[in-house]
């Protein structure tokens, strides 16, 4: 397949193409780098399949030849205020993503014919009421919240997709990504994990925000992109949830961050981020998936976090 995969240069992205590469399809990679970075591609410069085009998909998109497949992943994905590559300092450019960037790239799969996936997102539950999350759960969000840039662009995301595979009959698929770590996170991007695990390399006090009682379902990158590549490969149109389902509260990942890194520092509590709708928990059921796409996540939390950290430890000596 010729496949266009936006936000390729990104974490998830990047890893994206480079799976598909192995698996002999034709890729060819958009990004306009607001949160991605060239180096995170810099290994496929001269690979024969892959070819990159520097665009923000929220303008129209114009793609030479055929396309058989169209990924959307581009779009902002963490939540911290305190990073410039937060959603919530990047409100419009987040919304048009998933708003403008999710119509443009269907447009593209119309016209192409080609098998369309939306890479949406565990955050279109809200902070939820439902445990764990199912994909039948429509969830409990804030619409005009600081989260809300995010979360209902890609619920607007979502419609519209269903909108497009029920009007104009595009093969659809939309995957509900649960938080997912790895090596070429951005160290500066404010999620837990690249700010724990920089702490803690640095032998600093890992910031716990509030009780450290809310939880997250930690997937490492290689199960999520197993998960995506086999819903992009089937017939499914319907979400699925593809995470790892072992909970694990932010205590209790604060422990395992510092015993995994040797770092004796502890945690410092900083002030909750409930009243900016930090979730409380959060859980997939990951029943369709397994059922669908015979998947489940195999990579054990230390294991991840052990190769993650290696990747880590690089990046500070190379700073
Ligand atoms: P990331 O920031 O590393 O990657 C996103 C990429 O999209 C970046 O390279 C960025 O430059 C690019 N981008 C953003 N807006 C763009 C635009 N207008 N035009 C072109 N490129 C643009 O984040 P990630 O973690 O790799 O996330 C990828 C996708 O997966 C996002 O859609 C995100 O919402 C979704 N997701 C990720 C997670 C996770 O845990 N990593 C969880 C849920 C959903
Ligand atoms: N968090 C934390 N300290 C940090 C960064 C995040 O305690 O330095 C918490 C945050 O409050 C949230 C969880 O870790 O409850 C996961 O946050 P992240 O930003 O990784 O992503 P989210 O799952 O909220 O989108």
């Amino acid at each position: 397949m010729r496949i266009l995969v936006t936000g390729a240069a990104g974490f998830l992205g990047s890893h994206l193409c480079d799976r598909l590469l192995a698996e002999g399809h034709t890729v060819v990679g958009m990004d306009n780098f607001i949160t991605g970075k060239p180096e995170n591609l810099a290994h496929l410069a001269n690979h024969e399949r892959f070819s990159f085009i520097r665009h923000d998909v929220s303008a129209y998109i114009f793609v030479p030849g055929r396309l058989d497949g169209v990924m959307h992943l581009a779009s902002p994905a963490s939540p911290n205020p305190a990073s410039p590559m937060g959603y919530t300092n990047l409100p419009i450019q987040t919304m048009k993503a998933g708003a403008l960037g999710t119509h443009n790239t269907l447009g593209v799969a119309l016209a192409n014919k080609a098998r369309y996936l939306l890479a949406s997102t565990s955050e279109i539950y809200g902070d939820p009421l439902q445990h764990p999350q199912r994909e039948d759960y429509w969830g409990h969000v804030n619409p005009i919240g600081p989260r809300s840039v995010y979360d209902e662009a890609k619920r607007f995301a979502e419609a519209l997709t269903m909108a497009y595979h029920r009007f104009h009959s595009v093969n659809t698929s939309i995957v509900r990504i649960f938080n997912t770590y790895g090596p070429r996170m951005h160290i500066d991007d404010g999620r837990v994990v690249p700010n724990f695990i920089s702490q803690a390399l640095k032998g600093e006090a890992l910031t716990i925000y509030g009780d450290g009682r809310q939880t997250r379902s930690f997937c490492y990158v290689d199960d999520l992109i197993e998960g995506i590549y086999r819903l992009m490969m089937s017939a499914e149109h319907n979400p699925v949830n593809i995470g790892n389902d072992v909970e694990t509260d932010m205590n209790e990942f604060a422990e395992i961050i510092n015993r995994l890194t040797g770092n004796s520092a502890g945690v410092v509590r900083l002030e909750d981020r409930r009243g900016e709708g930090d979730p409380q928990r959060r859980q997939p059921d990951i029943a369709r998936a397994r059922a669908v796409l015979n998947w489940e996540p195999r990579v054990a939390l230390e294991d991840g976090l052990g190769r993650t950290i290696q990747f880590f430890k690089e990046v500070l000596e190379n700073r």
